[in-house]
């Protein structure tokens, strides 16, 4: 964010529900246009030891691309860079056939990527930048019950005491994941259009340890910038690297297809027939402890608009758009919101205030009605886009799994590097 960024207002109080990625990266662009900005998460902090240890167990690792990099930059460039020491580029897909050939399909003929990133240390690494700040607070263990919005307050449960808070703002960003409580308390005061869909694959995540190489050092079974997939057309399954030399391996399935794998022997039998040359990597006995400690999760997509309610409540990230993992856009997106939102709320910061809009409230401040007016913009200038990405990513859950082994779409990536 650049120095000169106008100051929208230092009483301004922003209430932040989730401290997830997205939560996070809106919390640091408001303490950096100097609001208080005060963040509250259900779980526990991610950075103790104890929380995080469980985070990383079901941990994911994800793909960053260009978009999201761009929204990490913009709001906080000495940060970003930080987090790009961290990453590992993956440059193009390997896919694996069934008789354990390689095909190396790049994803850029100059050489752009997609970089994977462990998802709980990108958490963590924006809760340290959030908290290094002296105007956002963070409180853990505080779970949203309800809201307010015409009041503009929200009601709360403290974990540890079981007590119910009242907490005022000015501003309420619902940060909260796919299954927002802030999105289902503006859907009271708000006509909003919302649509979702569970699509009928769920996903499980397994570990592939790593290898060592000839001085006995750590060393990656499968090249590390690639990402791995063994597409069988129903189903496959992904392996992306991470920095201690593991792959985190994500299996995509329908349900029914699952619900076949009910003892050791078929889990194992299901693994030699489809993908035997990852089984003897990930091992047996550690894919056995994996497929019965790990969860099976659903996959949701949500579509919905708008995104705001007046001056005073907007929903960010998953809250206001999940999307099915295949275009490994779900959290660039969400980072991107927040970066949207910044350039509209400095636009409308600037603009004379002749040009203001009426917010329908004759009491309302100035600085209400620009709020109101970056709020209104933002839900109608994102919506498109975020549509796009969603259905997008749907495409690509046919493409990854089925496409990639077509012989149109291998003779067509072949042409595009030539
Ligand atoms: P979340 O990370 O869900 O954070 C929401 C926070 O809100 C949580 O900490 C939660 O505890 C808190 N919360 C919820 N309710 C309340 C409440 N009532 N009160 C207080 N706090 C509350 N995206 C990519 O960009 N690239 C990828 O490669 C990619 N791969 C993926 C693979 C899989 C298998 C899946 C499932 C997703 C993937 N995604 C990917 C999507 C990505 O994980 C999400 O888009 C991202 O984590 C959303 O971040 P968020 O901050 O919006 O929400």
């Amino acid at each position: 964010m650049s120095k000169d960024v106008p100051l929208l207002d230092t009483t301004r109080k922003v209430v932040i529900i989730g401290a997830g990625p997205v939560g996070c990266l809106a919390a640091i662009a408001f303490a950096k246009m100097n609001w208080q900005v005060h963040i509250y998460e259900a779980r526990p902090d991610l950075r103790l030891s104890s929380s995080k240890a469980a985070a990383q167990q079901r941990s994911i690792n994800l793909a960053i691309s260009s978009r999201g990099i761009a929204a990490l930059r913009a709001v906080d460039a000495s940060a970003a860079e930080r987090f790009l020491q961290t990453v590992i580029p993956m440059r193009g897909r390997m896919i694996h056939d069934r008789d354990g050939n390689l095909q190396s399909q790049p994803y850029d003929r100059d050489g752009q990527c997609i970089n994977s990133i462990d998802r709980a240390l990108l958490n963590v690494e924006l809760l340290e930048e959030a908290s290094a700040l002296p105007n956002i607070r963070l409180t853990f263990k505080h779970k949203v019950l309800s809201a307010d919005f015409d009041q503009r307050v929200l009601f709360l449960r403290d974990g540890d005491s079981g007590a119910d808070i009242r907490v005022n703002f000015d501003l309420c960003i619902g940060a909260d994941g796919s299954y927002s409580i802030i999105r289902r308390q503006l859907m009271r005061v708000v006509r909003m259009n919302f649509q979702q869909e569970y699509i009928p694959h769920e996903y499980i995540e397994l570990k592939m340890p790593a290898g060592h190489d000839e001085h006995g050092n750590p060393a990656f079974l499968l090249d590390p910038n690639h990402l791995h997939i063994w597409p069988r057309h129903s189903f496959m399954l992904i392996a992306l690297p991470n920095k201690d030399k593991t792959f985190t391996c994500t299996l995509f399935a329908p349900t029914v297809e699952f619900d076949r794998l009910i003892t050791r022997e078929d889990i194992l039998l299901w693994f030699k027939n489809h993908f035997p040359d990852a089984l003897s990597l990930l091992g047996e006995d550690k894919l056995l402890k994996d497929f019965e400690k790990n969860p099976r999760s659903p996959l949701i997509t949500t579509k919905l608009t708008p995104y705001h309610y007046k001056d005073r409540c907007v929903i960010l990230g998953d809250a206001a758009h999940s999307m099915v993992p295949f275009y490994g856009q779900g959290l660039n997106c969400g980072l991107e919101d927040v970066r949207v939102l910044l350039t509209l709320l400095q636009e409308e910061c600037v603009v004379p205030s002749r040009t203001m809009p009426n917010s329908g409230d004759p009491e309302s401040d100035p600085m209400d009605q620009r709020l109101f007016k970056a709020l209104s913009r933002y839900s109608a200038s994102r919506h498109e886009d975020v549509v796009a990405i969603c259905e997008l990513a749907m495409d690509n859950y046919v493409e990854m799994r089925h496409s990639v082994t077509t012989p149109a779409y291998i003779m067509k990536k072949a042409l595009d590097h030539l």
